[in-house]
């Protein structure tokens, strides 16, 4: 649940970071309110681990700037207002779950008491083991511990489920939410829709360097898990883009190709205008979703640039 007291959690301001002639983040303007859980959503090399780096004050941005609960990121960070688990990080051999959690709280100043850090991640029941013996979903959620071991009003995660399976990554997750559920934020990357979409209550999604899209997990779904419907078109062809649930329109290969949210009633108020032959309704990948998203975000500019709204 956001709460509005004081600077928000997160505030990005024309934040641009390139690297050689790539735009690794390309102009990200982007306001987490406090108790917001964010999903960072993109395909591979979007931006969003470079953003996230940025975030933590790990990456010095070339432009723009970054605040965290109104602070420096590193100033954040210092203050224990920022918990972070990043993709890589190695166990330290033979210690148990319980002996490293319990070292790396004592090292903040005012850390969540053991137990609770423990049952929060789930670890209470395997708090005695190795940390080297443990399963890939497991370490994961040791690595979740450390990460709110400090206390954290703000923790950070980066593609926290990439590698593990469907059940590990569904304990993380509910790990996850029992944290946020305290109020506190959380902001997690993911290539997973699936993901963004139960475990967040927003969705920025990120295509070379830009937020592309900003919207409730249903919309997002809804936008990115649109479909195709593509046939021989008969009659007069125009007037597509005012048919039901028609979000783009392109002509090629002597067919039309509609993008559509709500593929039955496309279908439908075509067949009513007996409009078509050779019919076909296909999904919509992400990868093809993103690029849509990006294309439509471009389109915007443009059209901005030229001092039009739409
Ligand atoms: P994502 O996390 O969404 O996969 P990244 O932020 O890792 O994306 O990368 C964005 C782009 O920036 C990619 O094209 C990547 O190759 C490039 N990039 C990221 N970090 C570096 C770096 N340290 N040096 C050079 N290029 C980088």
């Amino acid at each position: 649940m956001a709460q509005s007291a004081g600077p928000p959690a997160v505030a990005f301001r024309g934040v641009v970071k390139q690297y050689g002639s790539v735009r690794a983040v390309d102009g990200i303007d982007l306001t987490i309110a406090r108790g917001e859980s964010v999903a960072l959503l993109g395909p591979n090399g979007a931006g969003k681990s470079t953003t996230i780096g940025i975030l933590l004050g790990l990456v010095p941005p070339d432009e723009g700037t970054v605040e965290v609960f109104g602070k420096r990121p590193e100033q954040a960070m210092r203050a224990g207002h920022l918990g972070a688990m990043l993709q890589e990080g190695k166990m330290i051999p033979r210690v148990t779950v319980r002996e490293l959690v319990g070292f790396v709280r004592q090292t903040y100043r005012d850390p969540l008491p053991l137990a609770e850090v423990l049952d929060l991640a789930q670890l209470t029941g395997i708090a005695g083991q190795r940390v080297d013996r443990l399963s890939g979903g497991q370490a994961q959620r040791v690595r979740f511990a450390l990460a709110l071991a400090g206390n954290p009003d703000l923790v950070v995660l980066d593609e926290p489920t990439a590698a593990l399976d469907v059940e590990s990554r569904r304990e993380l997750w509910a790990a996850m939410q029992r944290y946020a559920e305290r109020g506190n934020t959380v902001l997690f990357s993911t290539h997973y829709l699936e993901e963004a979409d139960t475990s967040a209550d927003r969705v920025v999604v990120i295509a070379a360097g830009k937020v592309v899209a900003d919207d409730t997990p249903a919309r997002i779904k809804n936008m990115i898990e649109g479909r195709t419907v593509s046939f021989v078109p008969r009659g007069a062809q125009e007037g597509y883009e005012l048919l039901p649930g028609v979000t783009g329109v392109q002509f090629h290969g002597g067919r039309v190709h509609l993008r559509t949210t709500e593929s039955d009633r496309t279908v439908h108020a075509l067949a009513r205008a007996d409009a078509f032959d050779d019919l076909e309704v296909s999904g919509v990948g992400l990868e093809e979703a993103f690029i849509a998203l990006t294309h439509g975000a471009r389109h915007r500019e443009t059209a901005n640039a030229e001092g039009q709204d739409r």
